[in-house]
């Protein structure tokens, strides 16, 4: 049976794209989070998500009033209940992923399928904590999801071929192109692009080269969209160096250590567009 409702546990970044994308393709999308206001401000960045997708002519104003008309918000676990697969986009935090997934087995159906949008924990150590683990895989989706077009579908070591292959299928059904990848930090895109990240502000404490020059060199030498400092200031400081930090711990390769003026920035306050400040100023 293919997956027709899809549950989401959290309403904030993540989780309102995803609900987003599972109603662009037709499905039903149940959003859950814990109080009313956040489920009310998912839903009303949907809506403003697709009022722009009106105005640029992309989807009519009847698509919108359909899209609108599958997903529905709730604070209520019990709800979940119809879903075929629920999507955890939680707060990244181990303990509170372990509570949620306790949650979410006391009421899903048997059959369900369990995945978490996790950019850093490890899919194979909250497997192991499911009472289902051969029905639990990862979903990293990408934000803004519903602009993104890859979904790394990751396996645990527990995971089963019959949930692996049903969740491609899903990200295909959802215009995404999932890519198959075995659980390890940081997976496949930020296991590369992170360090890469860090690299940047070794050259730049090393006087290689201004800000400016690292990004545009970068853009037009490797035909990255935007320079490694830029995306830094964008994705926040303090989250390249916590996954950083996770990869040293990892692996114990000291390749992996965090650039000292990471750090020193972090240790600042300049996190990047979101303080205002990171290696640029905004
Ligand atoms: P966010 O802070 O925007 O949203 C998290 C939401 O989870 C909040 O609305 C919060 O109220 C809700 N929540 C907390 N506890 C809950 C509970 N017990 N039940 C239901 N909802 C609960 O975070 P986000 O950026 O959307 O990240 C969510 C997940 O997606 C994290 O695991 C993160 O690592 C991952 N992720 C984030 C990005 C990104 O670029 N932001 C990209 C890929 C993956």
């Amino acid at each position: 049976m293919s997956i027709q409702t899809v549950g989401i546990i959290g309403a904030g970044t993540m989780g309102n794209g995803i609900a987003q994308a599972v109603a662009a393709a037709g499905l039903q999308a149940i959003l859950v989070d814990i109080s009313d206001a956040a489920v009310e401000k998912g839903l009303s960045t949907v809506a403003s998500s697709l009022d722009r997708l009106v105005k640029k002519e992309k989807i009519s104003e009847a698509d919108k009033t359909a899209i609108l008309g599958r997903i529905s918000g709730t604070t209520d676990y019990a709800r979940l209940r119809p879903a075929d697969l629920i999507i955890e986009a939680a707060t990244e935090n181990y303990e509170l992923k372990i509570k949620i997934l306790k949650q979410i087995e006391a009421i899903a159906a048997p059959d369900a399928i369990i995945a978490s949008n996790t950019s850093s924990i490890s899919i194979t150590k909250l497997a192991a904590q499911s009472a289902r683990p051969e029905q639990f895989i990862g979903m990293h989706f990408f934000n803004p999801v519903p602009l993104m077009a890859l979904v790394e579908v990751i396996r645990g070591i527990q995971t089963s071929d019959a949930t692996n292959d049903k969740v491609v299928t899903l990200a295909r059904a959802l215009g995404k192109t999932p890519v198959e990848v075995k659980n390890a930090p940081g997976f496949v895109v930020n296991r590369i692009l992170v360090p890469m990240i860090n690299e940047a502000f070794f050259v730049l404490a090393e006087g290689t080269a201004t800000p400016e020059a690292i990004d545009e060199a970068m853009k037009l030498g490797a035909n990255h969209p935007i320079g490694p400092l830029a995306l830094a200031d964008l994705i926040g400081l303090d989250v390249c160096l916590a996954v950083m930090e996770v990869y040293l711990e990892e692996f114990g390769d000291s390749k992996y250590r965090a650039a000292p003026l990471l750090r020193e920035l972090v240790a600042a306050g300049y996190l990047g567009r979101k303080t205002k400040r990171g290696v640029y100023q905004y």
